[in-house]
């Protein structure tokens, strides 16, 4: 049975997400003049940035003046590996995690006691906006280890006071049966990861309907809303988004709430920002544009003005669950993740969302790029077939093909090529997934 769409009781952790503006923006003000000091006095790179800009942390003084402040990128963690931009000395620092990047060697965040104690704050922040309590238990099938995802729903799970069982990724008969046995009631979860485990289930004889779990926990790749409707049809329980980086915390710097319309961002922790991509000025709320993160209390790792490439939109009206920290939209689009194909830009949550709204239609896909005789880039996005769409003979697969086809153009504005392929052939991702291959340059 899935969670009801009520707002759950008051929980004094969330008290942070009610502040009045004012006291709000006093604790902003406050917490930035203090980080940006420390920042300053502690890291070379942030101090030799400022200095070049002519700013100083005096010119610091309300939030406002955030925008005097250097924008940090991806690749100044490269170019600092491994402890280069840390604020506290090593004997402060309790926990390292590392986050793959895409090439070369892995970003490396820190964080000390206190910092652990602000994860786990906004991480039970977040699950209290879901309506998850103490009651729950709650299956952490993120993956455990220098993956910010695994550790940090962990730690707020159990801060929480939920029965937490740290599952990690994979294995998925287990997580099934553990599931069941367990009475579990919440699970965690890479979206890409929980779609495989409801077909795994059902190839199992088991309707995950049946099942106690309520509420699920997705995020750390982006996953349309056609995506929710199928886990949330699927398995019958309410599938919440769960934001963050590892750059600036892990999970839990936003996530939704009951309304599931955009995630709260914790910015009495973390102040939001949206930039024009390319010429780096401020936009105003109400405006899309790439997402830059600054941390206000984090002491380890300081972050100012991190540029996250992902692509969003902070909301201007309150949310009607009565928090006053300001929501973004989902994100669906990541820079990085973006796919030139024949000079138009193509996002696979785009992809997804075309198949999707199909009726009957797999989420199982891939996306292969390759370049054909005269030069041109073609896209063929392989769906895994499925009982509900075809009959065996050839022209319901053609059929269906064409209509996936269909739905996948109207939204990029390509012609595409789709392949039904045999249920089940298609790499599963036990976490973040990966439904590209570019054969273009090959
Ligand atoms: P990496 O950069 O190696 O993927 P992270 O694990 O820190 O390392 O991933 C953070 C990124 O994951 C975010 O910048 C964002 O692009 C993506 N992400 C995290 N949560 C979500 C979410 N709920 N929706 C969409 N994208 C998300
Ligand atoms: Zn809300």
């Amino acid at each position: 049975m899935a969670a009801p769409k009520t707002i759950p009781p008051f929980h004094p952790i969330s008290a942070p997400d009610y502040l009045p503006h004012d006291q709000l923006r006093e604790l902003q003000s406050r917490r930035l003049i203090h980080m940006v000091k420390r920042a300053y006095e502690k890291v070379e790179l942030y101090r030799n940035r400022m200095n070049k800009m002519g700013v100083t942390p005096d010119d610091i003084q309300s939030i406002d003046d955030i925008v005097k402040l250097p924008f940090t990128m991806k690749v100044d963690l490269r170019d600092t590996y491994p402890y280069g931009m840390f604020a506290s000395p090593l004997k402060d620092i309790v926990r390292l995690h590392a986050s793959s990047g895409t090439t070369g060697k892995p970003i490396v965040v820190a964080y000390t006691k206190e910092d652990l104690e602000v994860w786990d704050e906004v991480v039970a922040r977040s699950l209290v906006g879901y309506g998850v309590t103490s009651q729950d238990i709650v299956q952490n099938a993120y993956g455990y280890g220098l993956f910010t995802g695994g550790l940090g729903l962990h730690g707020g799970a159990s801060a929480l006071g939920c029965t937490v069982v740290p599952i990690s990724g994979g294995n998925t008969e287990r997580q099934i049966m553990i599931m069941r046995d367990f009475n579990v009631t919440c699970c965690s979860a890479t979206p890409s990861y929980f779609v495989h485990i409801i077909d795994k289930a059902h190839r199992m004889g088991i309707n995950m309907r049946d099942l106690p779990i309520k509420f699920g926990v997705f995020g750390a790749e982006p996953w349309s809303e056609e995506v929710r409707h199928y886990i949330e049809e699927e398995a019958g329980i309410r599938a919440f988004n769960i934001y963050g980086l590892s750059e600036i915390l892990g999970p839990g710097v936003g996530a939704e709430c009951c309304f599931q319309d955009g995630m709260h961002i914790f910015e009495d922790h973390f102040f939001p920002e949206i930039i024009d991509p390319a010429t780096g000025e401020p936009l105003p709320d109400g405006t899309e544009g790439e997402l830059v993160l600054s941390t206000l209390s984090k002491e380890a790792m300081p972050m100012l003005r991190y540029r996250t490439r992902d692509i969003t939109t902070i909301d201007v009206e309150q949310c009607p669950c009565g928090r006053t920290i300001r929501r973004i939209r989902p994100i669906r689009r990541r820079s990085d993740d973006m796919l030139i194909v024949r000079g138009v830009n193509v996002f696979p949550s785009q992809i997804e969302t075309g198949i999707l709204r199909v009726e009957g239609a797999s989420p199982h896909f891939q996306i292969v790029l390759e370049k054909g005789a005269d030069g041109l880039d073609r896209i063929e996005v392989k769906v895994e077939a499925t009982d509900a769409a075809v009959d065996d003979t050839v022209r319901s697969v053609e059929q269906f093909q064409q209509k996936i086809q269909q739905s996948i153009s109207q939204i990029i504005g390509l012609s595409v090529r789709v392949t039904l392929v045999q249920p089940y052939t298609l790499i599963r991702s036990e976490g973040k997934v990966n439904r590209v291959v570019d054969n273009r340059n090959k």
